[in-house]
């Protein structure tokens, strides 16, 4: 199986189209030749195998004609999807949210047939958003060396997708940055793996519901940081405990493979800049008493995801041109 590369192989003619497809909606992007944005687009995501599939052309045909660019042109086809996915074919077999939860979808199969042929490639959502990331990095501080980056989603549960050398690392069998279900607690509570104390029932955003839960309806998140900053001790204490976990979920990756940046992604990074501050001050107390971890400047490689740029989208455009590539080299 390739690599999927993060900076672009040479593709010499062609633009690539990204899809990110979530349980509510499907946002798409058209990269041109130089990885930059042309044309993106939000629609209401359709379910079940032919809802999928229909909706998947129906953005392809979205993002091209904003773009003005031929459906011909398109070259290759990324998509993200929240669920189970065989990447060498480019199967899905399990999207609860996108109502696949019989049959596996032959997705890249039947999109490439639906589009004239053109090379598909499907991963699960935090890869793409990985590898999104990582695009975005790139294009932002150049770097003579390829890009080692986690993207660390803080959502219901807690995982993180990798990048290594500038290419997306899934291991043997796709659970490479499954983080969560690390036991940081031998005596915690019992997780819904099997195991007891998982750093999920700590740094993911349902930990941040079970520490503060909502009482207006709003994200629990934004209360437990709206009580915090009107000074409630006991809303400091969880934040700060909150904070905590996810340092350690930061650590852990770095000492894991020595990412030089941990993208904070997921809905509890909508939280912004007071999420990363208290996150980065977390990191900075505990390297207090390290030289060891001083010396890895742990603050320094955390950042948040971009918020107005659809990260998954592109990261998924970014695997669509790598696919494109190889059609073009089979078809030497
Ligand atoms: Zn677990």
């Amino acid at each position: 199986m390739d690599d999927v590369r993060t900076t672009a192989p040479p593709v010499p003619s062609g633009f690539s189209v990204g899809l990110d497809i979530g349980g509510t909606k499907t946002l798409a992007v058209l990269l041109g030749h130089e990885g930059q944005v042309l044309a993106q687009s939000r629609l209401a995501t359709e379910t079940g195998p032919v809802g999928v599939v229909d909706g998947a052309v129906r953005a392809v045909e979205s993002v091209a004609r904003q773009a003005g660019v031929l459906l011909a042109d398109v070259t290759g086809v990324g998509v993200g999807v929240p669920g189970l996915v065989e990447s060498d074919d480019g199967t899905v077999r399990h999207a609860v949210n996108l109502g696949l939860d019989g049959d596996p979808l032959d997705l890249a199969h039947l999109l490439s047939e639906r589009l004239g042929g053109v090379g598909v490639g499907v991963e699960n959502d935090l890869n793409v958003a990985a590898v999104g990331a990582a695009h975005l990095v790139e294009a932002e501080e150049p770097d003579d060396r390829p890009t080692d980056l986690a993207f660390l989603a803080l959502g219901t549960g807690l995982a993180a997708g990798i990048v290594l050398d500038g290419s997306l690392r899934r291991g043997r069998t796709g659970a490479a940055g499954e983080i969560g279900h690390v036991p940081v607690d031998p005596l915690g509570p019992p997780c819904g793996c099997g195991q007891r104390g998982c750093l999920e029932l700590y740094a993911s955003g349902s930990a941040v519901t079970a520490l503060w839960p909502s009482i207006t309806g709003r994200p629990a998140p934004v209360e437990l940081f709206e009580a915090a900053d009107a000074g409630d001790p006991e809303a400091v204490a969880a934040r700060d405990t909150y904070a905590r976990a996810v340092a350690a979920a930061v650590r852990m990756l770095v000492l894991t493979v020595d990412v030089r940046h941990v993208v904070l992604g997921g809905g509890v990074s909508q939280l912004g800049e007071p999420l990363l501050d208290v996150v980065r001050s977390a990191l900075t107390d505990e390297s207090a008493a390290s030289g060891f971890l001083r010396s890895l400047d742990l603050p320094g490689r955390v950042r948040l995801a971009p918020g107005r740029v659809p990260v998954g989208a592109i990261g998924a455009a970014v695997i669509g041109r790598g696919h494109a590539a190889r059609v073009r080299d089979l078809a030497r």
